[in-house]
């Protein structure tokens, strides 16, 4: 297998207000432990630049423009009740955006079998319209459609074990039947979304998790819904909204899962990209704000996107 790693110094820059957790310091437990001897053979690249008319894919014009106001060019701008903007916020964003395009080309050009791409800010919460929950615009939705308008993907897969609900992906996707959502998260936590009943043109699988759900049950739900719905529905892309905070040592939920159980998610989906997807699978950071919990969880992940 080759992996990719995407990554960038501008993903520092967009600086959040003192004590938020959604901080730099997230990407910077990441890049240390994938310092190790154990991930010498990643192919570190670093994230290009975006190009801003693919947030189009899933955002409106007048949406964009009105985020791309909000940036300030000092300080920091509250965009929501908790997603601020810095001065380097937008190239922050866009960036994200590259990485994850770039990704995409990669795994469909042969370039690399899968890649992870270690940005900020998170996008799964971010609306056709609405910019919430850390989020400006939906990269992973960006990049779904990105892979059927430059290489012809008919068909794309976002698989989100982010610890809350996805919204805004499934709202982006919500009438969209070339794509299928599926989604574990906490239930009832933020965003309050996610319902099972919820479920699109028929592409929206949620499979919501009581507060103290453990490893069985996630996987359970793992074996049950999502990937009988994956091997339905024969994706030519898997892309993983990767959020860490359903680790038990998370502060912003109480969902108990232990890197383990990242690392055999992972390798289920690797077998699903094998199966349908030629390989080809592209893995985005969402959240994670246990420093310890969220380094350990993305070692366990890399770790299993280069072992196969
Ligand atoms: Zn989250």
């Amino acid at each position: 297998m080759t992996t990719r790693l995407y990554t960038h110094p501008i993903f520092l820059e967009h600086i959040t207000p003192p004590g938020h957790p959604e901080r730099p310091d997230r990407l910077r437990a990441i890049e240390r432990v994938l310092d190790d001897e154990a991930f010498a053979a990643l192919d570190r690249v670093k994230a290009p630049e975006g190009d801003e008319a693919t947030i189009l894919y899933a955002h409106p014009a007048d949406f964009v423009a009105r985020v791309r106001a909000a940036i300030p060019d000092e300080g920091i701008a509250r965009i929501d009740a908790d997603t601020t903007a810095s001065p380097k916020s937008w190239q922050a964003v866009i960036t994200a955006i590259g990485a994850a395009n770039a990704a995409v080309d990669d795994v469909f050009t042969g370039r690399a079998d899968n890649v992870f791409v270690a940005a900020r800010p998170p996008g799964h919460h971010a609306e056709k319209t609405t910019a919430m929950g850390f989020c400006f615009f939906n990269t992973a939705a960006i990049a779904a459609r990105y892979a059927q308008k430059k290489h012809g993907a008919e068909r794309v897969a976002v698989v989100d074990w982010d610890v809350h609900h996805g919204n805004g992906t499934q709202d982006i996707f919500w009438d969209d039947p070339s794509v299928l959502y599926c989604s574990t998260h906490q239930m009832p936590l933020y965003p309050g979304t996610g319902a099972k009943n919820e479920t699109g043109a028929g592409n929206i699988v949620n499979a919501p998790l009581a507060p103290q759900t453990g490893s069985e049950v996630f996987r359970d739900a793992f074996l049950s819904r999502v990937l009988p719905a994956l091997d339905n529905f024969a994706p030519d892309l898997i892309i993983i909204s990767a959020g860490f905070d359903a680790h038990h040592r998370d502060p912003l939920a109480e969902i108990n899962l232990t890197e383990d159980d990242f690392d055999w998610a992972t390798g289920q989906l690797m077998q699903r990209a094998t199966r349908h997807s030629g390989n080809r699978l592209v893995s985005l950071l969402e959240g994670g704000y246990d420093l310890q919990g969220l380094a350990f969880s993305v070692a366990a992940h890399v770790g299993r996107l280069m072992k196969g």
